[in-house]
């Protein structure tokens, strides 16, 4: 329906990052994304990969790795292929098996724009989303890294506070916890929806921090210990009346429903990252929805393909938090999407309408801050 794939186009971009983001694991001042465009003889869908450096994610997904997985693996075998249904896209891509679900979901969410182009619907109608969801929009969070001091963590939250975010998410790791959150409930107040997000750092002996941290009224405490910690995790679920928010974890997918099953978990932060892609988020979601575990979407971050995918799955209905999603100024100097990706009230993200993913990007931008680029065609003769 959508026609045979006759190119795949690679670009790695670089963009640098307006401040460093900082987790427990490492930091980033550059953001590495593939851009992946999928072209037929009717049109160009458009995917990103968006992989991070070293301490961020596992070895595996960092962009050298995921750059070799698109360019010898998943692009040759895109080449000549014709599909009209999502059920033909997850079969594809269960071929990619042994490649970073980042370079898959970079592959895979190309090939759900091209598919919605061919049926004139949005991804997000697509996905399943209702009506009212879609009118709705999505709201949008404030994601922060780590500090040096704590007086820098409230200017940070402090620069933002007119942008109307729908809550706000710091980081913690062993030794900043506890004095942050206090800090930023003093300056703050009570009302202020907050969260943190430890990306693992913590073990199973360190529950008395939780148990304090719990006294604070925090939506979520978002991967406490390490993504395989389940039994660490459901000690903490016991343990404490926060939720407790699986990320990392959601990485290892035999892993993510043994955790849902055991209750180590009362929330899924949904990336398509991490996942690899819309078919992998979508089943998750709903596996989540089964079981009464709610859900939300979080960004590597990626640049503005990835974020206005986010936008798309955040229009389902078990998304009941927040997302990571935010506008291209919040941490990049440029960003390659048309329009740029922006809050259409305060904390507030509008789903596009246009069928596919909704957004073009500006060949120029690409151009401007591209590393590598690779065509991928039929072989001549
Ligand atoms: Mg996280």
């Amino acid at each position: 329906m959508a026609g045979a794939v006759e190119r795949v186009t690679l670009t790695h971009l670089q963009i640098p990052l307006k401040e460093p983001l900082r987790v427990s694991g490492g930091e980033v001042a550059i953001k590495d994304a593939i851009l992946v465009a999928v072209e037929t003889g009717h049109g160009i869908g458009l995917g990103e990969c968006s992989p991070m450096t070293a301490g961020l994610v596992d070895p595996c997904d960092m962009p050298e790795r995921c750059w070799d997985d698109l360019a010898l693996r998943i692009a040759p075998d895109l080449i000549g292929w014709a599909f009209g249904a999502v059920e033909e896209i997850a079969e594809r891509a269960e071929a990619w098996a042994g490649c970073s679900r980042f370079a898959v979901a970079g592959a895979e969410t190309a090939c759900w724009d091209l598919l919605g182009q061919a049926r004139h619907a949005t991804i997000a109608e697509l996905l399943g989303a209702s009506l009212d969801q879609l009118d709705r929009g999505v709201e949008s969070g404030l994601s922060l890294g780590l500090y040096p001091t704590i007086v820098e963590l409230l200017r940070a939250i402090e620069a933002h506070m007119d942008e109307g975010y729908r809550r706000v998410k710091i980081r913690v790791r062993p030794g900043q916890d506890v004095e942050l959150v206090r800090a930023v409930r003093q300056h703050f107040g009570e009302e202020l929806p907050l969260m943190v997000d430890a990306n693992g750092a913590y073990t199973s002996a360190d529950l008395d921090v939780f148990r304090e941290l719990d006294g604070f009224d925090l939506l979520m405490f978002e991967q406490p210990m390490a993504a395989d910690d389940l039994d660490g995790l459901i000690a903490l679920q016991k343990a404490v009346a926060t939720p407790v928010c699986l990320d990392e974890t959601v990485g290892r997918p035999d892993k993510t429903a043994e955790a849902i099953r055991l209750g180590a978990c009362r929330i899924v932060n949904l990336k398509l990252q991490r996942l690899g892609g819309f078919g992998p988020a979508l089943a998750l979601h709903d596996l989540c929805y089964r079981h009464g575990v709610a859900c939300w979407v979080g960004s590597m971050p990626e640049l503005g393909v990835g974020q206005a995918q986010g936008i798309h799955l955040a229009a389902l209905g078990n998304c009941k938090y927040p997302s990571d999603l935010q506008p291209s100024a919040r941490w990049f100097v440029d960003d390659i999407v048309v329009p740029l990706i922006e809050h259409a009230i305060p904390g507030l993200l509008r789903i596009p309408t246009r069928p596919g993913l909704g957004y073009l990007i500006d060949p120029a931008k690409v151009r401007r801050y591209q590393v590598r680029h690779l065509e991928v065609t039929a072989p001549r003769g």
